[in-house]
């Protein structure tokens, strides 16, 4: 048997980051995931930590990814001093493109509903009235290297969006959790839990583990395991496919919402939003699909050639929104997703890892609550 104060069931960007702040905090950790094939969307994102239009329907969450977005030059040069890794992360400002009219007048409108829902919460309409929406002459002007293609109408635009590298940041996180003692085994799918005598025993495919507080990170392995401590959290897997164009000159400073220049000098193009089960594979309608807006959005990235293509799966609540909730069947027992782990990493290595080590619930943790989605 292996005892640890709190095992973290998960080693993607999330499970990471909350490990991390946890042994940060003094705990003793230990970190188990599943490894092989499994689904891991921490290493098939696009990479955005993205603000704008976060939030419809839910003020806390535009608040909490505001939080995030300002955390994050801070959370990134502390993981550049403590494991050397540069997640390359930037913060030029982002754009969400619109084509036609229509597009501009929806997201317009969009934008508008949200500074009026956040209209009494003081911290986020700081963030809200930092996005604007720009005609595609504006938009032009921000971008001198690239032509604008004559579709585009326009564009909302955010100083507080930026991007990095997402396969970076998950090295930086493991690189530092292991220099801080903690145990990781990156081999060990959880098969089981129960809890008794204020404990947790966990099974996996080899071992047994115990500790007085799990942590349930493991993307869409969550479900599973959620239902045996007393809880159902509704989560389903959704297929994004994302393209990569050969390396070219640094032509393109922000990121936008469907595709973004990386460091190396390749474009990212993405994401789509496919209901496939489980499956990650590539489709050409998609690719497609994907690459055609690119070009209307930009001619010239029609000369690039594209170099690689995969399928990663998100992990989705019902309203795209982060669940964050202790077990009341099971004290102890904590569920932490979200479908924006690159964005929000600085908060889930912070105030998550706080509020699990120390039992002290952040204000507003309500309506991150599974039971949202009882009705
Ligand atoms: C196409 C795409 C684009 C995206 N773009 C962005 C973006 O631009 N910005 C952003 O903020 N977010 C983005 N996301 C979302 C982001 O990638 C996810 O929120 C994040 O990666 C989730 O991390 P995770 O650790 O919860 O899950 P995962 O990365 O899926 O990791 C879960 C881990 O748990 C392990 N596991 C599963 N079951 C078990 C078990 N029973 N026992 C032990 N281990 C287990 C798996 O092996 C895996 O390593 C995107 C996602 C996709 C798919």
């Amino acid at each position: 048997m292996n005892t640890a104060d709190i095992l973290v069931i998960g080693g993607g960007v999330i499970g990471a980051a909350v490990a991390y702040g946890l042994t940060e905090r003094g705990a003793q950790v230990t970190l188990l995931d599943q490894g092989g094939s499994a689904p891991n969307a921490s290493r098939g994102n696009f990479g955005l930590v993205w603000v704008q239009g976060k939030g419809l329907g839910m003020p806390r969450y535009a608040q909490w990814t505001l939080e995030a977005a300002q955390t994050w030059p801070k959370f990134s040069a502390d993981l550049l001093e403590e494991t050397g890794i540069d997640v390359d992360y930037q913060q030029p400002g982002g754009f969400e493109v619109c084509l036609g009219e229509e597009e501009f007048s929806l997201r317009k409108a969009e934008l508008e509903q949200l500074r009026q829902e956040t209209a009494n919460c003081v911290a986020n309409s700081v963030g809200i009235d930092k996005c604007e929406m720009l005609n595609s002459r504006n938009m032009q002007e921000l971008i001198p290297e690239m032509r604008l293609g004559d579709f585009v109408s326009g564009a909302s635009f955010s100083t507080l969006d930026g991007h990095l590298n997402p396969l970076l940041l998950l090295s930086a996180l493991t690189a530092a959790i292991k220099k801080s003692g903690t145990s990781y085994y990156p081999d060990q799918q959880v098969e089981s839990i129960s809890f008794r005598n204020d404990c947790f025993d966990v099974q996996t495919t080899t071992e047994r583990f115990s500790a007085k507080k799990v942590v349930l990170a493991c993307g869409l392995g969550i479900k599973t395991l959620a239902s045996q401590i007393g809880l159902e959290i509704p989560i389903h897997p959704q297929r994004g496919q994302i393209l990569v164009t050969e390396r070219t000159l640094p032509l393109l400073a922000q990121p936008f919402v469907t595709l973004r220049q990386t460091v190396e000098g390749s474009f990212m193009i993405g994401a789509s939003h496919e209901d496939v089960g489980l499956d990650c594979g590539t489709t050409l309608d998609e690719i497609r699909r994907l690459a055609r807006h690119a070009v209307q959005v930009f001619p010239e990235l029609s000369k690039l050639q594209m170099v690689r293509c995969w399928g990663a799966l998100r992990i989705l609540t019902p309203d795209s929104k982060p669940i964050y909730v202790e077990s009341e069947n099971c004290p102890g027992a904590f569920v932490v997703t979200s479908h924006s782990g690159i964005t929000l990493a600085p908060l889930h290595a912070s105030r998550i890892s706080h509020w699990i080590a120390e039992g002290t619930t952040p204000e507003g943790f309500e309506q991150f609550h599974s039971r949202r989605f009882d009705a």
